[in-house]
């Protein structure tokens, strides 16, 4: 299959430039997915904050605390501190959007905190995911700049690092937002016809985590096409 790109490296290149173009595609869906759903307010009016910490109670999760930050959609969930954190469109919005990033962000705390092994996997790779995404480019210019094949073979398995790390984010991207929707559902925390605007703006975020990892994996394969010529060389 490689030998395949080896011979036509043109192809693998179009793909990098079709990847990253469905990148920005996906980027602009899940803005104007958000934008759309942000202003859908929920029945009942309840801020996702609350309903954040209600989910957490559920689950017996008392010492996850959830906080504020500034922003706009840079919700996220800080294993190390043991923290929801929600963002300005978020944590005051009672929008059926917002409602579905904070049960996502929660989904992760229950994650984190009930042993599902994915996430674990994914957090002890965070250190050789950073080393990676930090040092591969060095190792590979400089292997490429003094002829050193050995090092530009280091640079790309540093790289493939950074592409595995993101392979392992998917499960737990989408297990995170299975979580939130069933529980908005068994909770009563939207109502049914509330849930699809909650739903299209979770599969939206998780098809950027898609696009990403196809961008990733692209640029993967043009690193191997330009190792690979530099030994035949
Ligand atoms: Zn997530």
């Amino acid at each position: 299959m490689l030998e395949f790109f080896y011979r036509n490296p043109g192809f693998a290149y179009f793909l990098m430039i079709a990847a990253v173009i469905f990148s920005y595609a996906m980027q602009a869906l899940v803005n104007s997915t958000f934008k759309k759903y942000s202003k859908v307010n929920s029945k009942s009016g309840v801020p996702a904050n609350v309903i954040a910490r209600q989910i957490l109670d559920s689950y017996g999760l008392y010492g996850v605390t959830v906080v504020h930050i500034n922003g706009m959609l840079s919700d996220h969930y800080d294993p190390r501190k043991n923290v929801v954190a929600l963002s300005d469109s978020t944590f005051f919005s009672s929008s059926v959007a917002a409602v579905g990033v904070a049960a996502h962000e929660v989904g992760h705390a229950v994650q984190h905190n009930t042993g599902y092994i994915p996430i674990k996997i994914r957090s002890l790779f965070v250190p050789v995911a950073q080393f990676g995404s930090k040092s591969w480019i060095l190792f590979f210019f400089i292997g490429m700049f003094f002829g050193m094949p050995f090092l530009l073979e280091i640079g790309v398995i540093l790289f493939a690092l950074v592409v595995l790390f993101q392979l392992l984010t998917l499960p737990v991207e989408f297990n995170a937002s299975r979580r939130a929707l069933n529980v908005i559902d068994s909770q009563f925390l939207l109502e049914r016809d509330e849930m699809e605007g909650a739903r299209k703006t979770l599969s939206a975020a998780a098809m950027t985590y898609i696009a990403g990892l196809m961008v990733a994996v692209t640029q993967l394969l043009r690193l191997l096409i330009i190792a690979n010529g530099r030994r035949r060389d």
